[in-house]
């Protein structure tokens, strides 16, 4: 069972992976160190480091889908938040 706060939605924009907002620091349309082709060897398995650019904060990414990032730890600032 994939804990739902340890999940971060994000959006590809040519190739390059955007999250709306940082859960860290609050940055609007952050893009993530981090390419659409770099998301099968996690989808596979392979851990990832991502250093967050605005705030450089970590989060390993241990999974994705098609809409997801899956993180961790806990990359929601809120849970209760109406996403
Ligand atoms: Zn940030």
């Amino acid at each position: 069972m994939i804990p739902f706060q340890n999940t971060c939605p994000y959006e590809t924009i040519r190739g390059d992976i955007y999250i709306s907002s940082c859960p860290f620091c609050g940055a609007d349309n952050v893009r993530l160190p981090l390419r659409k082709d770099d998301l099968a060897p996690i989808r596979d398995g392979r851990k990832r480091l991502i250093v967050f650019p605005c705030c450089h904060e970590k989060i390993t990414a241990i999974d994705a889908d098609a809409d997801y990032l899956l993180a961790d730890r806990p990359v929601r600032a809120n849970p209760t938040n109406d996403w």
